[in-house]
């Protein structure tokens, strides 16, 4: 695996290998961005993460709504949320250190049992379990791991712990994790080249793709809501910040309603009825889709331009890049209505 590594593992700005081990400040701030997210996604905000908080203490004064203005687009914002208190807590009551295992680390906010692992093994070179879902799937397929997912992960757990070699723990969860984005792929396994083919089960059997095995696939409910984008008369939009717990935390937004449970409800029969205020409200085209993780959502956009000038500090500017990737969509169709 490390002959394969040290030819086609990726240069990436939070990696160094080994004896050299990545700052636990870099690993932590990646491995929270990497969840749910792609790897090209998250290297402009690690850099500009990086670039504006050098170190965690420098993330932890900063103020809440400039980390989640710098979050905006990457979503799931909970992450942002714990980001900023779990590096408070490591200034504050660890003198700016992470704690250096996996309990420790786990104490965190937001950090859970693969990042937990990750970081110690990464950043401290501990022998911890690490298995996101790619170190999962190569497992799955080179031992033929019949039971399904999510249920197959303990035993997965224990099947890294029994081939993870003693030398570079810090490269060898890296190593694995290129190599099932590069070799062992969820769809195109390219088993002809590849350096684990002679123990892997799955190849043996000829059925590499059978792996992991998946639990039948729930249909996604389909949502619907609206959002509300008043402009005044000197273009400016009334923005409103979301309670800090639940869909979109703590983030910038249009008003909205019908899509969340600590929603109002949307009459789509009288969309008005759940606008922020009184105003001539039209609605712009066709609803905005969007996919979280539980449901699908299909947003009408209802828009008002009012002939006076907003008063109040919602009336803002639109800065769509300080907004979350659904209401950057909300935004262009109002633009466009
Ligand atoms: S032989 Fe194929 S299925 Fe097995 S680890 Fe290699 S790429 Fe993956």
């Amino acid at each position: 695996m490390f002959a394969w590594y040290d030819r086609h593992g990726r240069t990436l700005p939070w990696r160094r290998r080994w004896p050299e081990l990545t700052p636990a400040y870099h690993v932590w701030l990646s491995e929270i961005m990497l969840q749910q997210t792609v790897v090209a996604t998250v290297i402009p905000y690690f850099l500009d993460f990086t670039r504006r908080w050098p170190t965690v203490c420098d993330l932890a004064a900063a103020p809440a709504e400039d980390v989640m203005s710098a979050w905006a687009g990457l979503g799931y914002y909970a992450r942002a949320r714990n980001l900023h208190r779990a590096a408070q807590i490591v200034c504050s009551d660890h003198g700016g250190l992470f704690p250096q295992n996996v309990e420790g680390l786990r104490a965190l906010p937001g950090i859970g049992p693969y990042t937990a692992g990750a970081i110690a093994a990464i950043a401290f070179g501990q022998p911890s379990i690490v298995v996101d879902g790619n170190i999962e799937r190569v497992m799955a397929r080179y031992f033929a791991v019949a039971t399904p997912l999510p249920a197959a992960k303990a035993d997965i757990g224990a099947l890294y712990a029994t081939v993870r070699p003693d030398e570079r723990p810090s490269d060898f969860p890296q190593a694995l994790m290129d190599f099932a984005n590069a070799v062992c792929t969820p769809k195109a396994p390219g088993c002809p080249g590849c350096p684990l083919a002679d123990g892997c089960a799955a190849r043996q059997a000829d059925a590499q793709r059978d792996f992991p095995v998946k639990p039948p696939k729930k249909a996604k409910p389909v949502r619907r809501g609206i959002a509300f984008v008043a402009l005044d008369s000197d273009g400016r939009a009334y923005l409103q910040t979301r309670p800090e717990r639940g869909m979109l935390g703590g983030m910038l937004a249009f008003p909205s309603a019908g899509w969340t449970d600590a929603d109002q409800a949307y009459d789509r029969d009288d969309p008005s009825a759940s606008a922020p205020f009184a105003a001539d409200w039209a609605l712009a085209g066709r609803p905005v889709a969007h996919v979280f993780t539980h449901f699908t959502l299909d947003m009408d956009v209802a828009v008002a331009r009012l002939a006076r000038r907003g008063d109040g500090p919602e009336w803002q500017t639109v800065r769509p890049a300080s907004l979350p990737t659904l209401m950057r969509k909300v935004w262009d169709a109002a633009k466009r209505a």
